[in-house]
């Protein structure tokens, strides 16, 4: 890994210069605010402006095809970051990009990928189920063909977006007799499909979510992805990218791992803290005079910065924990005003900290769950096997 430093040529610069001015505009404490309000990590007019201004279009296509280069990809990345875009819709859509270019029909194509890079369709993850979603390949939901046309039937749970989406990438099983990796089938499903229902759910940390129902949802077979009962094989790529489990490239210019967004808001929120600490109260005293509290803030800062650092799925699984693990002792730190949230009056770093802790358990929950990631890391990384939930033997009786 290349940790020195960039330096910009003059175009580079001008480019970073370009992004800077572009999201000053667009992305605004009003965006920022009412996606506080709503939780839908998702605002139409910037998402609209972008398309319009061709930068979605630059982010889908490779440096040959006419989309950005390394570098110039890195800088886009990080100012979005920079400026707190409201994000989550994009990056659903940007996941199920290439399994349209590669599953879906010409027909199919022409009708999402244009109208995809003008901002105007935005696609959801139909995968987890009301009974289950760490094992994606148990999906319930039926599709049952009828001519030209497919029947589906059932309901999906945490469909983030779909509300804000177009159309969703839905994993149905067309054959329930069938070993459950040759049951699927994969569809395009446009939601504005007569018979689809969308409710919203509100999580612990504020963020929006859906569950959607399916009822007789009657599509044509164009808007299948892939072969029946083949839909594994076009699910593979989406889900090892939302895994983290792609390796980053070694040049410096790509996160180490999935989840940085959630670790530098975290690691944001450690330096206010820091700051807090840092700063004599009306009697002179700092609250970093107090040895424990050092010791607590240095731990946590140590935890970060190791999981900031951690690549791949290692990565996923340290930020998640670490926020977990540090956000209950550093409001302990900031006292009883940390418990109020981000813009009420006295909260003691602007909830900053309070946010990570109830962001901190949905960050190993999306995705794939920490002990779902745990066990990946186990089996195919350390050797360790498959785990094993049988019972444990009785002991024998002993002979007499
Ligand atoms: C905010 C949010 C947004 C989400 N967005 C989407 C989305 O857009 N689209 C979508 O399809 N899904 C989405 N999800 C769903 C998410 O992917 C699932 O919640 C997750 O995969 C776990 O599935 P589950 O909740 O059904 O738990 P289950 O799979 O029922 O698991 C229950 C418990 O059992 C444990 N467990 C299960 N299997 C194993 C195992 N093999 N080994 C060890 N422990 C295990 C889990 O860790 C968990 O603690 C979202 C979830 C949240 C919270």
């Amino acid at each position: 890994m290349d940790f020195s430093r960039v330096e910009l040529s003059d175009d580079d610069q001008a480019f970073l210069d370009e992004v800077r001015a572009f999201l000053d505009t667009h992305v605004t404490d009003e965006v920022r605010r009412r996606d506080r309000e709503t939780g839908d990590n998702f605002d139409e007019g910037v998402h609209l402006a972008m398309g319009a201004a061709g930068w979605l279009a630059a982010e889908l296509n490779s440096e040959e095809e006419g989309g950005l280069n390394r570098l110039r990809r890195r800088i886009w990345d990080l100012e979005r970051r920079r400026v707190r875009i409201p994000w989550v819709t994009w990056g659903t859509t940007s996941i199920v990009v290439n399994s349209v270019r590669k599953h879906g029909s010409t027909e199919l194509q022409r009708e999402v990928l244009p109208r995809l890079e003008r901002g105007e369709v935005r696609l959801c993850l139909g995968y987890t189920e009301p009974e289950g979603g760490s094992d994606v390949a148990m999906a319930k939901t039926r599709a049952v063909r009828d001519g030209d046309q497919w029947v589906i039937n059932g309901s999906k749970m945490f469909t983030t977006g779909a509300h804000n989406c177009q159309y969703v990438f839905l994993i149905t099983n067309t054959d329930p007799e069938a070993p459950k990796h040759k049951s699927l089938t994969m569809f395009l499903v446009p939601l504005d499909t007569p018979g689809i229902e969308i409710q919203g759910i509100r999580t612990v940390d504020g963020d929006r979510t859906n569950i959607v129902y399916y009822s007789d949802v009657r599509i044509d077979d164009k808007y299948r992805l892939g072969d029946v009962n083949g839909g594994w094989a076009v699910l593979m790529g989406p889900l090892n990218e939302e895994h983290g489990v792609v390796g980053a490239a070694d040049d410096g210019l790509q996160d180490v791992s999935i989840l940085i967004h959630q670790g530098t808001m975290m690691a944001t929120s450690v330096d206010n803290v820091v700051s807090i600490a840092a700063k004599p109260g009306p009697d002179g005293r700092r609250l970093l005079d107090d040895t424990s509290v050092g010791y607590r803030l240095g731990r946590s800062i140590a935890k970060v910065e190791a999981a900031l650092s951690a690549p791949h799925m290692f990565g996923r699984v340290a930020l998640a924990q670490t926020m977990r693990d540090i956000s209950p002792d550093l409001m302990d730190i900031l006292g009883p005003a940390s418990v109020l949230p981000i813009e009420t009056e006295g909260a003691a770093d602007n909830g900053g900290m309070e946010y990570v802790y109830r962001w901190a358990p949905l960050c190993g929950i999306y995705g794939g769950t920490l002990e779902v990631f745990r066990n990946m890391i186990a089996q195919h990384v350390l050797g360790l096997g498959r785990p094993n939930y049988s019972h444990p033997a009785k002991p024998k009786a002993k002979a007499s």
